[in-house]
């Protein structure tokens, strides 16, 4: 669950996380099995020899119950996402909350409308939809509540509706979450955000240099390609593209969190000359953005003598029990072996590149 005092912490992260999207969820079936029944009826019933479904006010209606449908399912996807890819996601859980719950409510309302003296008929299923639909707006925090901290976010007490573009925020230490368990009830400004990333700044730089070995050459990057074969050995471009991730990866490494890693989420560098096995290759990389979890970094490589290779890389940060439970269940759909220890398989493999790095800069060493 936990360490000790932490409960406070854990039980609202709770509500918030699981508590808000799983009603959520509840209200936008609700609001789906509305627009089904109605559709269904308008269209079966008729009066004076057209269905219901030619009637202006009906069709109104519908289009109501349909687009409050389209809004409440996009703000649920949105938070959603927010969530499961690790930004900050409080604004749009509390919002589509209220918006999910509340427009399942007006639509059960409508519904029974449509449906007539039909509406309380139990065997029509509008009544249990009304029902149900009210009760989604008390659980996990009623709709006064949700607007008292909707109204904090909106006064501008409280984070702007984006991933914040600076999450200089502190350690998850003893200390901060005495602070975030005092500050959670009295002021949400201080409250503190579930972030991976601590202290990184645009602008922030580093740099790390390699000596190129002779298996890091192009005829080395897949032995089963009689193409590659051919190629004189020249540091080969996935290698280079790999210096620059762990180059990105060094300079991250202070920034993350315990029980965070980060995964190379995209490269786009150019490689316009060739380096020599024996050469020493600089890679210099500066942070350009931190949005949420994704940092992009700048990464220049310098050989003896000429720049080589210059793009961007984005990196992702994420909690790596996460990643590896999901390797895992894709290994079990897939029935290949797990993952087991990267240590293990490192070594296994026998890869030994830290022996050909001189380090700088900080003096980081091989990420594991
Ligand atoms: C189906 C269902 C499932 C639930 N599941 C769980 C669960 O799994 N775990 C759990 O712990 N609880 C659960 N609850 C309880 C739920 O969290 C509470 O019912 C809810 O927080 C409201 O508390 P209350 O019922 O005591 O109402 P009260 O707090 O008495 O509120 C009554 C009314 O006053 C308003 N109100 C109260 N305080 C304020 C305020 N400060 N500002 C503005 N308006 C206010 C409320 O919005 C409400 O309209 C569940 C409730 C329901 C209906």
């Amino acid at each position: 669950m936990g360490r000790e005092g932490q409960g406070v912490e854990i039980a609202h992260r709770s509500i918030t996380e699981a508590g808000k999207p799983n009603l959520t969820a509840v209200a936008l079936g609700i609001h789906q099995a509305v627009l089904e029944t109605v559709v269904d009826y308008a269209n079966t019933r008729r009066m004076y020899d057209r269905p219901l479904a030619a009637v202006e006010s009906v069709r109104a209606r519908i289009a109501d119950i349909y687009s409050t449908l389209q809004i409440s399912r996009m703000m649920a996807y949105q938070a959603a996402d927010l969530l499961d890819n690790g930004f900050p996601a409080d604004e749009w859980l509390l919002t589509a909350k209220l918006t999910a719950t509340e427009n399942a409510v007006a639509a059960a309302q409508q519904g029974t409308s449509i449906l007539g003296a039909r509406g309380g008929v139990r065997s029509y299923g509008m009544d249990r939809h009304l029902r149900d639909a009210l009760v989604t707006l008390t659980p996990a925090g009623t709709s006064d509540v949700q607007k008292k901290r909707i109204a904090d976010f909106a006064l501008g007490r409280a984070a702007p509706f984006s991933p914040r573009p600076e999450p200089s925020l502190p350690p998850l230490a003893d200390e901060v979450l005495q602070v975030a368990l005092r500050s959670w009830d009295h002021d949400p400004h201080e409250r503190m955000e579930r972030t991976m990333l601590n202290g990184l700044r645009p602008g922030d730089e580093h740099s790390m240099r390699y000596r190129v070995p002779l298996e890091k050459t192009v005829p080395f990057l897949y032995p089963e390609s009689s193409e590659f074969a051919r190629v004189p050995p020249v540091l080969a471009t996935g290698f280079m593209v790999g210096l620059m991730e762990w180059a990105c990866l060094d300079a991250l490494r202070p920034h993350l969190e315990p029980g965070t890693g980060s995964l190379g989420t995209r490269v786009s560098v150019t490689h316009t000359s060739a380096t020599l096995p024996g050469m020493t290759v600089d890679v210099a990389v500066t942070c350009l953005r931190v949005e949420g979890n994704k940092i992009l970094w700048h990464v220049v490589a310098h050989d003896d003598a000429d720049r080589i290779g210059e793009g961007e890389h984005e990196r992702t940060a994420v909690p790596l029990a996460k990643f590896r439970d999901r390797l895992d269940d894709k290994a079990r759909v897939c029935a290949v072996p797990g993952l087991g220890s990267v240590e293990a398989q490192v070594a296994a493999a026998g890869i030994t590149t830290a022996a050909t790095r001189e380090g700088r800069g900080d003096g980081s060493s091989l990420p594991g």
